[in-house]
């Protein structure tokens, strides 16, 4: 503090049980006893009373309460947090009270009467609407400062892997056990670390995935859920629609989502300042691999530190990525993007295939009534729809792993007439070598800024 007259300063001072005050020249720690293993003695006593003064017309005097996190990294730093549910509106919640300057976030679901008696930033008024929108009047409420980006969009479809390369830090807190797969799948494309969390009805779980050297989240799945991963998004039956919907639901409440709400915030600003720091204060560091566990009925939490596992697929790193300007998903053509690997490959055009990473269907053939339609959508989108247009029975899917030039039908069409959302990066392989190759010219329009 270095101009009290002018502030309105705020100053908190301790008094003794007689009501003198307690002079705030003594060391706070002195007079502790320790135990023989070392441990501070933290017992209360009149000593350990804490001098606070902080500037009250100052938003952010908090960080002179939490003295190892620094208000400009905070504000500085890029977030992206996937889903926006009962665990999403506290996770949320807490960056706008802590000043995250970018929040980038992505949810599907509309606000029901249920997700009120969990979620934070939600009112009765609400239902109805996106949940993403409604975060987002709130969270510009709280702070009005803050650069929000809301997303109605699938991580793994509709989000291009650039946005995910410029975010300091990755957070997830969706439920499906597909999506997480495909967060850990982007974050080890990258070489990132990302947050994961889970929530139960009194337990919950905050972990720090570590594809690029730890254990991911696949090292951990079970056969189960690889299962439960390859249900179907958007299954043809009601009976058994309501079946993957049961499976599915998990009891959640308001007190786990608040308190691992707040545990992945916390560790997502250790891992903002880890990224933004070279030599960050060694109270930040991340326990990269490690899973806090809470158990809620008879209340403990440990730390569970996951091994990776051998042969695991979740640690697939592109290497670098290679930035294409003039490349943008809505003018370069399927193409001129094969020739671009071509040339940074050194082999021949009809050598390179575009891996597109995911099951994309590009054509239903009804085999009632004989029609062929074009239909370009992923797999495993949720809105997929296999009706015919025709007769409205169910049609048979045929879809693409890969792309190349001998694709007539989609080689001279744009990027984005293929659903690749702007900001993409593509994995080109050629001869013995592949390379990542990002369509940079989206760059200015999805940042902002430009
Ligand atoms: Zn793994
Ligand atoms: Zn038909």
């Amino acid at each position: 503090m270095t101009d009290a007259e002018d502030t309105d300063e705020f100053v908190l001072v301790a008094y003794d049980e007689d009501g003198n005050e307690i002079p705030d020249d003594t060391d706070p720690f002195s007079g502790l006893k320790e135990d023989e293993e070392g441990s501070l003695d933290l017992t209360f006593g009149e000593h350990q009373y804490r001098r606070m003064e902080y500037d009250s017309n100052d938003r952010f005097a908090i960080y002179k309460l939490m003295a190892h996190f620094r208000e400009d990294i905070v504000r500085e730093g890029m977030i992206f947090c996937a889903g926006a549910g009962a665990l999403g509106n506290e996770v949320l919640k807490n960056f706008a009270l802590l000043g995250v300057g970018n929040l980038w976030f992505c949810d599907f679901d509309d606000i029901d009467a249920s997700n009120l008696a969990k979620s934070v930033l939600f009112r009765p008024r609400d239902i109805g609407r996106a949940k993403v929108e409604v975060a987002a009047e709130r969270l510009k409420d709280m702070d009005p400062d803050m650069t929000l980006v809301p997303l109605s969009a699938d991580i793994r479809f509709g989000i291009g892997m650039g946005v995910f390369r410029r975010m300091d830090v990755l957070c997830s807190v969706v439920d499906s056990i597909d999506a997480r797969v495909g967060f850990n799948r982007i974050a080890a494309a990258l070489g990132k670390p990302w947050l994961d969390a889970g929530i139960g009805e009194l337990s919950w779980r905050v972990t720090c995935w570590d594809p690029p050297g730890g254990p991911c989240f696949e090292c951990t799945m079970d056969n189960a859920m690889r299962y439960q991963q390859h249900l179907p998004y958007a299954p043809s039956c009601a009976p058994m629609a309501e079946a993957i919907r049961e499976m599915q639901r998990q009891p959640t409440s308001p007190l786990a989502a608040a308190m691992s709400g707040a545990m992945m915030a916390q560790e997502a600003l250790k891992l903002l300042h880890d990224v933004k720091m070279e030599t960050p204060p060694e109270q930040l560091e991340m326990p990269h691999g490690v899973q806090y566990y809470f158990g809620g009925g008879d209340p403990y939490l440990e730390a569970q530190v996951r091994r990776p596992t051998p042969d695991c697929e979740g640690h697939d790193f592109w290497g670098e990525v290679t930035e294409v300007r003039e490349f943008t998903a809505e003018r370069t053509t399927v193409r001129e993007l094969l020739q671009k690997g071509a040339d940074l490959l050194e082999v021949d055009l009809n050598k390179v295939s575009l891996r597109i990473g995911y099951d994309l269907v590009v054509e239903k053939y009804c085999h009632q009534c004989g029609t062929r339609t074009e239909y370009i959508k992923p797999q495993r989108a949720r809105d997929l729809d296999l009706s015919c247009p025709n007769c409205d029975n169910e049609a048979r899917p045929d879809y693409k792993r890969a792309l190349r030039v001998f694709d007539k039908k989609f080689i001279d069409r744009p990027l984005a007439d293929l659903g690749f959302p702007k900001l993409q990066i593509f994995l080109l392989y050629g001869g013995k070598g592949r390379i990542a190759v990002e369509l940079t010219g989206d760059e200015a329009e999805v940042m902002g800024g430009g």
